[in-house]
């Protein structure tokens, strides 16, 4: 994995690619760190992660004993529709008023 410039800018799709490492615990901090950055300037991606950590920590509360588990790839895929659509619904322009 690249160091250091995976995220650049507001790239919604990077950031989606970077979360699935950063959910199997394999992102490295300064890329966590690029990932919450973006984050925080980028309100639709503040609920998509909240719903991903809501359930990572369920995860992590049904089994106490043990990391985080990884998150089958049925919940991954069905994110990451949810990720894309969102995305997809962002990039629409708005309505228009009369
Ligand atoms: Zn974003």
């Amino acid at each position: 994995m690249q160091k250091g410039n995976v995220m650049n800018g507001s790239d919604c799709e990077s950031i989606f690619a970077a979360l699935s490492n950063y959910l199997d615990g394999e992102l490295p901090e300064a890329d966590c760190n690029q990932l919450e950055r973006h984050i925080q300037d980028c309100a639709p991606c503040v609920e998509f992660v909240n719903s991903l950590r809501k359930s990572v920590r369920l995860g992590k509360q049904y089994r106490p004993h043990e990391p985080a588990p990884a998150l089958s790839p049925g919940v991954k895929r069905s994110l990451e529709a949810a990720y894309k659509a969102m995305l997809a619904r962002q990039q629409e322009p708005p309505p228009e008023k009369p």
